[in-house]
């Protein structure tokens, strides 16, 4: 058996005509475009390629963008300042600090700086929680948000279904199964500690995998059949001397004994960005419902 290879760059193009569409439709009912501000501290040159293609995109699909570029040495007061002077400002919908952040500043203090309904990465505590609690409203973390898209192209209810999450990061792992748990999906994460790994994922009908270990899932920890999502990126050299893009999933073993697998690259990746996107046009639509709601009140 051979699997269906899930295209992450199409379906990530599908994604962005539909925030197109939805930033259109804001825009012709008197709605400013959404807008995105996006903060880089350091020269990281690989964060720069991500922030730019960032803006790039948000740019394409009718919204606009900020960038903000804070030397390495910038400090965490005046990274946290510039937060809050964009969680007053009134057309910015979005406010996306791009990790890692330099070892002087504090993760969790930045992401709770963020306003929630700004908080287009989905990592501000309320966020995390209105998720954990399966609460309507939340912002989601862009990769998990596009891996349930890019498993819901391939399956129309996943609910009953096992899942096994490998990897239990605040980014990908944990948000992960926990929107999988949302779908009635039976969850289990794996994490370095797990033992007999090669037995759970085998057990696993949908397997997401997020560990930032090159080739860690075998073919034969597939169940054959399984959908599997790889989200791990690594940059590792190749015999041509030219660096290339691996992920956590052995793919040309995994490809004879899944039902349906992501490419790495070409597959969590384009989606990730896409389902930024996404969000920012989320938070401008719960932006404009709640000052048409304050302007019908005012009016009565
Ligand atoms: P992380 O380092 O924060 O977490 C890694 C997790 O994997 C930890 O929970 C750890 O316990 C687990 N792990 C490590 N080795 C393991 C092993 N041998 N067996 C089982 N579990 C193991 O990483 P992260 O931020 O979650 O990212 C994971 C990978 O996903 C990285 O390659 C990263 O580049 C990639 N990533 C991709 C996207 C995307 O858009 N495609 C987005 C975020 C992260």
């Amino acid at each position: 058996m051979t699997a269906r290879i899930i295209d992450g760059k199409a379906l990530a193009a599908v994604v962005r005509e539909e925030v197109a569409e939805g930033v259109a439709a804001l825009v012709a009912g008197g709605v400013p475009a959404p807008e995105l501000a996006v903060i880089l501290i350091g020269e990281d040159p690989a964060s720069r390629v991500y922030v730019s293609n960032k803006v790039r995109q948000t740019e394409a699909v009718g919204m606009r963008s900020r960038r903000y570029l804070l030397g390495s040495d910038a400090t965490e007061r005046s990274l946290l300042e510039l937060i809050e002077e964009l969680n007053r400002d009134l057309a910015v919908n979005g406010i996306l600090v791009q990790f890692p952040l330099p070892p002087h500043m504090d993760i969790a203090r930045v992401v709770t700086a963020i306003r929630p309904d700004k908080d287009v990465d989905g990592f501000n505590p309320l966020n995390v929680g209105r998720i954990a609690a399966g609460m309507e409203g939340a912002l989601v973390p862009c990769t998990p948000l596009g891996v349930m898209r890019l498993i819901k192209s391939v399956h129309q209810d996943i609910a009953g279904l096992g899942a096994l999450v490998v990897g239990a990061s605040n980014v990908v792992g944990r948000p992960m199964a926990r929107l999988l748990l949302q779908e009635l999906c039976t969850v289990s994460i794996a994490h370095i500690r797990t033992t007999d790994l090669e037995r759970r994922c085998r057990e696993a009908d949908i397997l997401v995998v997020a560990t930032g270990v090159p080739g860690l899932i075998r073919g034969r920890f597939v169940k054959p059949g399984a959908t599997v999502i790889d989200v791990g990126i690594t940059r590792v050299a190749s015999a041509s001397g030219v660096d290339k893009l691996v992920g956590d999933v052995a793919f040309d073993e995994a490809l004879e004994v899944a039902g349906a697998i992501t490419p790495v690259p070409g597959g969590v990746g384009p989606m990730t960005i896409a389902c930024l996107l996404a969000n920012t046009l989320s938070a401008a639509r719960m932006e404009a419902a709640r000052r048409k709601a304050v302007e019908a009140e005012t009016a009565v």
